[in-house]
């Protein structure tokens, strides 16, 4: 590889890194360089809950131009999508909130309507217990995908249109010449090239420093898959709780997935292949409260992300060429609410600041300068939740740090 010359290359082959390098790929020369394997961090071990209007209910033309995408992709190699509708549980007292939100989210263009508690149990009947909630607001627009099989059918349909995906090749420096990134350093040798776009997950920050700071730390989420002991209707919803901080999916072959239990990563680079024990007690005393058809269930296996995902102070994503960096630097990392949801807008954006062709929203949202810190010291905040998860949150819970 010594000497190579590219016009392109993306570090990271995660579902960002994935993206971007398809969406690039048709009329550039392209070259992706993943340290490990295609999908083998945060991207490969997602939950694939496909919501963007609801997670990205800030920025609803991002979440339209990200949401666009996965019925078009259904079908495309092994990937399948299937659309399912979502219940946004809403506590007592929530209502006036819930009814709003269904209104403004319905002048934005998505399908969401609100339902009280008697409707729920009418649409749904038998599944949910409601005591203590007002009801929900419904989003029709969401739906799910395997995340592995996507962000690996990504990869492919990338390389059929022409890119260079490498697998084992870790980047390990940028190379900088004159204020400007001239190409990379990596375990193969030096690559030159004209723009690096930086989608490397948690590790961005690293990557980038000390020629650019971002923002940007480690935390892992924690999922399960749980057999109900019992057939679950095909009709079963999608969903989640902000008062338990949980969220559910089914799965094809009649289990269900819940996810949520966001952990502080406080060992940066250490692996973990499952959740703590921890994790699975607080399942067994949240979940069958408010699944009834989950009261019997049992734990088939845990998912995390094996060393991290990646959060930025607002929880937002950083999707940007900085002025404070070198030129020719693009960077794409923070997707805590949802990498796999939005990596269509993510690839779209990325596109854009490498060609400077038009884009359907606004960038300024994603930008670095939107924050005054540079470190990643800063306070991790649950985006479903919007609280802050410390130790003491953890600990009164009754988990020191159930993710370490
Ligand atoms: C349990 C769980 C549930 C989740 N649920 C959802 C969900 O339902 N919906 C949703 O949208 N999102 C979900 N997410 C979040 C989503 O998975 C992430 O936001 C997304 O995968 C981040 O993608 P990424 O490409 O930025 O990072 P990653 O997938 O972490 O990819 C980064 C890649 O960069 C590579 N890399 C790092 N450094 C280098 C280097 N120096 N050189 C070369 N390569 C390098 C890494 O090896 C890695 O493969 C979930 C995550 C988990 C773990």
């Amino acid at each position: 590889m010594v000497g190579e010359r590219r016009e392109i290359v993306v570090v990271g082959g995660g579902v960002a890194g994935c993206a971007v390098t398809r969406w690039l790929a048709s009329d550039h020369d392209v070259l992706l360089l993943e340290a490990n394997q295609i999908a083998g961090d945060a991207s490969g071990k997602a939950s694939g809950m496909v919501t963007n209007g609801a997670s990205f209910r800030a920025h609803p033309e991002f979440a339209r131009t990200a949401a666009a995408f996965f019925e078009e992709f259904d079908g495309t190699g092994s990937f399948t999508f299937t659309e399912r509708e979502s219940v946004g549980l809403v506590a007592e007292g929530g209502g006036d909130w819930g009814r709003e939100e269904a209104k403004r989210m319905r002048a934005a263009g998505f399908d969401v309507e609100f339902a009280d508690a008697a409707s729920l149990e009418e649409r749904y009947p038998g599944i949910f217990d409601l005591n203590g909630y007002e009801g929900a607001v419904i989003y029709n627009d969401t739906g799910w995908l395997d995340p592995y099989t996507y962000t690996m059918t990504l990869a492919d349909t990338a390389a059929d249109r022409g890119a260079d995906v490498r697998t084992g090749v870790r980047v390990t420096d940028l190379l900088v010449d004159d204020g400007a990134v001239v190409g990379v350093e990596s375990t193969d040798g030096v690559v030159h090239a004209d723009t690096v776009v930086v989608a490397a997950g948690w590790r961005t920050r690293e990557l980038c420093s000390p020629q650019l700071q971002l923002p940007v730390r480690p935390f892992r989420w924690q999922a399960a898959t749980l057999n109900p002991g019992q057939p679950i209707p095909d009709w079963y919803p999608m969903g989640w709780d902000p008062v338990i901080n949980r969220y559910w999916r089914p799965e094809h072959n009649g289990s269900i997935h819940v996810g949520g239990g966001e952990a502080v990563v406080t060992n940066p680079g250490s692996r973990r292949k499952t959740v703590p024990e921890e994790f699975k007690v607080r399942l067994a005393t949240e979940i069958p409260g408010l699944h009834r058809r989950l009261e019997k269930a049992t734990f088939v296996r845990g998912d995390t992300c094996p060393t991290g995902d990646a959060t930025t102070p607002d929880t937002y994503p950083i999707i940007d060429t900085p002025d404070e960096g070198p030129e020719n630097l693009v960077v794409a990392t923070g997707f805590h609410i949802g990498g796999i949801m939005s990596s269509p807008a993510i690839a779209d954006a990325v596109r854009s600041l490498v060609t400077g062709e038009e884009l359907g929203f606004s960038l300024d949202p994603f930008s670095l300068d939107r924050f005054e810190v540079r470190s990643s010291e800063f306070p991790f905040v649950c985006h479903m939740a919007e609280t802050e998860i410390t130790d003491a949150r953890i600990g009164a819970t009754g988990s020191k740090n159930p993710g370490e």
